[in-house]
């Protein structure tokens, strides 16, 4: 078997132009643009280039982009004001404080002193509680662009067996979650698991949030499985230089799975749409109107 494709730099474009028809009708039938705030703290250059492409993208479906660059020696009282005046300004929906934080910095404290309606990267303990407890909450971008991949490709994803190989907050735990709501049967795999290749051998859905290039290989796929890589690891190519890999090793992977999504070019480019439609959704909460289709959980 030769898997399909899924293509989520595509589907990621699909996605951006639902938002912009969307802000575009929210400006012009309610005079509302939806506004979305990142703080930057210090200057980590790959935090840069994700801060700089988001307010690209922001601005390019028409929201407006309010970015705060603050030095790395920025106090916890001064980022927590900040956020306070985000928090409290009618014009920002959407606040995202970009990982990691300087060392002096408390992320969980810093993370919980965003206001959860306004939380667009859904790591507020509010919405990790009620997407815990299958209620309304603003859903994590990188599961939740997974998770539009999954009903794009399959339509129900009712009775599959899934397995998430990862546990992390960001994308482990909130992608099992997701998968749970959806009715799958859910298992999450991680360090400590035993006899990973045979656990990963049962489902139907593999979604890898490992971090460890490659890992994943084609002999643990069951024959038309679904997978998805999450994982983006930088590896030294022999001939020198570099190169992205997911965390599956892709052409063995490849030749046993129904579908696949590819490293660069699958996950990676939902996530940031992801974000966009999260404050979109955050927009709408706000202003009590009704949230576009397809683009939450
Ligand atoms: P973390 O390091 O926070 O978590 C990794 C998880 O993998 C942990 O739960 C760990 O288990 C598990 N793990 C590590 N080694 C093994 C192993 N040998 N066997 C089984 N499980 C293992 O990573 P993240 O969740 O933040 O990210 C995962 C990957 O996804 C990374 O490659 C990252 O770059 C990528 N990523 C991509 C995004 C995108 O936009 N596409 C966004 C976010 C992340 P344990 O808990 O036991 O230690």
């Amino acid at each position: 078997m030769t898997a399909t494709v899924i293509d989520g730099k595509a589907f990621a474009a699909t996605v951006r132009g639902k938002v912009a028809e969307h802000v575009a009708q929210l400006k012009e039938v309610h005079g509302i643009t939806p506004g979305l705030a990142v703080v930057l703290v210090g200057e980590d250059p790959a935090s840069q280039v994700y801060v700089r492409s988001k307010g690209k993208q922001t601005v390019e479906v028409g929201m407006n982009s309010y970015e705060h660059k603050l030095s790395a020696d920025t106090s916890e009282a001064d980022l927590l004001a900040l956020i306070d005046q985000l928090n409290n300004d009618p014009a920002v929906h959407g606040i995202l404080v970009q990982l990691p934080l300087p060392k002096h910095l408390n992320e969980d404290l810093v993370i919980n002193s965003i206001s959860p309606a306004k939380d667009v990267d859904g790591f507020h303990i509010s919405n990790v509680g009620l997407l815990g407890t299958g209620q309304k909450a603003m859903v994590p971008c990188t599961p939740l662009g997974c998770l539009m991949l999954l009903r794009d490709y399959h339509g129900s994803l009712s009775g599959m067996n899934a397995v998430v190989i990862g546990r992390s907050n960001i994308v482990g735990k909130p992608m099992a979650q997701l998968l749970l709501g959806d009715s799958c049967t859910v298992t999450i795999a991680h360090s400590r698991t035993k006899d990973l290749p045979e656990v990963v051998r049962r489902a139907d859905i593999v979604v890898a949030a490992v971090g460890r290039p490659e890992m994943v290989v084609g002999d643990w796929i069951k024959e038309g499985a679904t997978v998805i890589d999450v994982g983006i690891n930088r590896i030294e190519k022999p001939e020198g230089g570099t190169r992205l890999v997911g965390d599956v090793h892709y052409e063995s992977a490849a030749a046993v799975a129904g579908a696949i999504t590819p490293v660069p070019g699958g996950v990676g480019p939902m996530t940031i749409a992801c974000l966009l439609a999260n404050t979109l959704t955050a927009c709408c909460r706000a202003n009590a109107l009704p949230e576009p289709d397809g683009l939450t959980a």
